[in-house]
């Protein structure tokens, strides 16, 4: 791939790489922009066929935690980590500590957290080489595991795009089909089962899936996800999800899921805008992890305050959804134009006060 051409085209500042044969870590690191404060997201650990695809995933999952941040009001830009690898038979405590040190090689322009593959556990090792680590356990003395405050922050968001389509924030009843059943679908699953909504649940493990019987969740088959008839349809596995062979597929109003990157390209959000369905700009919805590690940068972590941020997704969807109606655009436009205009206008202040 042309990396300097994407550069040029999305903003990226840099991306690194690391390589410790004697661990095992192949590890990449994208810094999309640090405007608004050093960049901030989460380290993913994937089993990738290619190395293009890791680093095409470091290069657009960073983007997306610029824009997280700018809408969600934090003082942090955007970044992202990558180990390639299966987290269920690479990880260990050296190859943990290893990354950490490769993150603690950028100074501080880049901070770590969970996410697909990596646990609090992996943080505590990576914590040992470096302190650029948000998403500590609370018992470390962290703000503990993200996916707490994004299945939080899921629910909220579901609760206002509800609150537009059917007039009432309630989801009692409301039939809800979740794609992916590991940490934030299980988090945000307890809000929806005590607001007695009907969860159908997929998974490609069946550790998750018996977690989610235990519930009294239904397990529904990952093949026909797409095409199950329901009100919300909740991609909270991997990006990607929603593009041309699957959207025409869907029969929900609603679309608000946890994972980073729904949609395959841009035009794909225009395409659920024209077909009507309300789509809840990923980034702006799974906002509460990132939220609530940043409780721990910008001073004593407090879970109060923390959940009172996340709780404001309900109103930054609202205010999206507004902006789509009256600018005539769809959501995923309507929030990427809040999150530019933000970076823009402290990009602004930075250039008159530090010139150079
Ligand atoms: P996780 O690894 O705990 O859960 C993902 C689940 O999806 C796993 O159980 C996995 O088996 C399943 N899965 C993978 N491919 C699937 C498929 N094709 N069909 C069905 N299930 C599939 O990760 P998580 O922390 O719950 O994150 C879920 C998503 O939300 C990710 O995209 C992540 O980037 C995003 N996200 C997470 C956080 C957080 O705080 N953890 C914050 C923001 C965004």
């Amino acid at each position: 791939m042309e990396i300097f051409e994407h550069f040029k085209d999305y903003g990226h500042e840099q991306l690194v790489f690391a390589s410790d044969p004697g661990t095992g870590l192949k590890a990449i690191i994208a810094i999309h922009d640090t405007t608004l404060g050093p960049s901030a997201g989460g380290t993913r650990m994937w089993p990738y066929e290619t190395e293009a695809d890791a680093i095409r995933d470091a290069l657009r999952l960073s983007r997306a935690m610029s824009y997280k941040s700018a809408v969600a009001d934090l003082p942090l830009g955007g970044g992202k980590g990558v180990i390639i690898g299966d987290s269920r038979t690479l990880k260990s405590e050296a190859l943990m500590r290893s990354y950490g040190a490769f993150v603690d090689t950028l100074g501080g322009r880049y901070l770590t957290t969970t996410d697909v593959g990596t646990t609090t556990r992996d943080l505590e090792y990576i914590r040992l080489e470096t302190r650029y680590v948000l998403g500590l356990p609370l018992t470390a003395g962290g703000s503990g595991d993200t996916s707490v405050m994004t299945g939080l922050g899921l629910y909220m968001g579901m609760k206002a795009c509800a609150k537009e389509v059917w007039g009432s924030d309630s989801l009692m009843g409301k039939k809800i089909v979740v794609q992916g059943f590991g940490k934030v679908a299980f988090n945000m699953a307890h809000h929806l089962l005590k607001e007695n909504a009907q969860l159908m649940v997929s998974d490609i493990y069946e550790g998750p899936l018996e977690r989610a019987r235990e519930m009294g969740i239904e397990v529904v088959s990952q093949e026909n996800i797409y095409d199950l008839e329901c009100d919300i349809f909740s991609p909270c596995a991997l990006g990607g999800v929603l593009n041309a062979n699957t959207i025409p597929r869907l029969k929900c109003q609603v679309v608000a899921g946890a994972a980073n990157n729904q949609l395959e390209t841009e035009k794909d959000g225009w395409e659920l805008h024209r077909r009507g369905v309300l789509y809840a700009p990923d980034y702006i919805i799974n906002a509460g992890g990132i939220i609530n590690a940043s409780a721990e940068y910008e001073a004593a972590y407090n879970p109060d305050r923390a959940r009172e941020k996340t709780e404001r997704i309900y109103d930054i969807i609202c205010q999206v959804v507004a902006r789509s109606k009256s600018e005539e655009v769809a959501t995923a436009c309507a929030a990427d134009r809040l999150a530019e205009e933000r970076v823009a206008s402290v990009r602004s202040m930075k250039k008159m006060f530090r010139p150079g």
